[in-house]
């Protein structure tokens, strides 16, 4: 597993261990943290090498799950040249690695692939409006590019390839300071400080509870050879950001007020996945809404917190 420090990749390397699977996990720990996988060090079946994917490497396995990007705004603009080529030169070196040990590669694609879309809700089958030259391009374009070079691989190289658009998710492990707005509000809803809203908080989100993507993820790597997606992966349910704020306060008990902030510019108006796909093809479908993630992501910022 590529990313199996981060917040995805912690927790589907969990779901994997718990499978009796051997698990060998990369990372960088650019926005992954050791502090995710620490319960699982002394585990005979899991081994973690710090190694960044956009210099190849020689490993023995048979299955790949490509996690490793940041995903978060703030981390993925820090040093969006580094993020191209996360997404890029990592991508070559994994679906090499992937084509010399003939291993099922599994692509860690996003919504984001969609862009600030026109159609709603988003459907696997729609071709996104990106701003290929925008802050949030080296992202957004970044995995798009990685999405034509699995299929590339597959038509020219035969790979085994499946390919996950995974809309926003939450859940414990989130660092408290990525800028999401889940850790945001409930960090700043636990403070009593004010809720930082960008732009006027009408803009919408589907959120994904942890548990429920990594079921998801699991199920795509099983599905036969000859499908490949891309498939959505995604809570359907949408909600505004004011809503989000609403939520968080009351589960929280909290004091915290709205405060309104500038939209970040290309920052999508709506987001919903269409998983008619993954409920046909995957016989998947999200169990948890988000005030029960809400409830069970509360507790892990308060502990983070104090
Ligand atoms: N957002 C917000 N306040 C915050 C952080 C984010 O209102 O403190 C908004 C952000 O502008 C976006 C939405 O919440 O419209 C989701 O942002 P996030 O960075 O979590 O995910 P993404 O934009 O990548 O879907």
């Amino acid at each position: 597993m590529t990313g199996g420090a981060g917040f995805l990749g912690s927790h589907l390397c969990d779901r994997l261990i718990a499978d009796d699977s051997f698990v060998l996990c990369l990372d960088n720990y650019f926005s992954g943290s050791k502090n995710n996988v620490k319960h699982l060090l002394g585990n005979p079946n899991f081994q973690i090498i710090e190694h960044d994917i956009t210099l190849p490497i020689h490993v023995e396995v048979d299955e790949i799950y490509h996690l490793a990007c940041p995903a978060s705004p703030v981390h993925y603009q820090s040093d969006p040249v580094r993020t191209v080529k996360t997404n890029v030169h990592g991508t070559i070196n994994i679906l090499g690695l992937a084509k010399r040990l003939k291993a099922r590669v599994l692509q860690a694609s996003t919504s984001e692939v969609y862009g600030d879309p026109e159609i709603h809700p988003q459907p696997e089958s729609y071709f996104g409006r990106v701003n290929p030259i925008g802050p949030r391009a080296c992202y957004d374009e970044g995995k798009r590019c990685a999405e034509t070079l699995f299929f590339d691989y597959q038509r020219q190289h035969g790979l085994a390839i499946k390919v996950a658009r995974i809309f926003n998710t939450f859940g414990p492990r989130m660092q408290p300071d990525d800028g999401r707005v889940v850790s945001n509000f409930i960090v700043q809803a636990l403070k009593n400080r004010p809720i930082t809203i960008y732009g006027d908080g009408s803009q919408t989100r589907s959120f994904c509870y942890v548990s429920d993507l990594i079921e998801g993820l699991v199920a795509l790597m099983q599905t036969p050879a000859d499908f490949l997606g891309p498939v959505n992966l995604g809570n359907p349910g949408e909600f505004t950001m004011r809503e989000l704020a609403e939520q968080v306060i009351t589960l929280t008990a909290s004091k915290s007020t709205l405060s309104y902030h500038p939209l970040p510019e290309d920052d999508p108006v709506q987001r919903r996945p269409d998983i008619s796909l993954a409920m046909q093809a995957l016989g998947w479908k999200p169990t948890i809404p988000l005030s029960d993630g809400l409830i069970q992501t509360i507790p892990y910022f308060q502990k983070v917190l104090r």
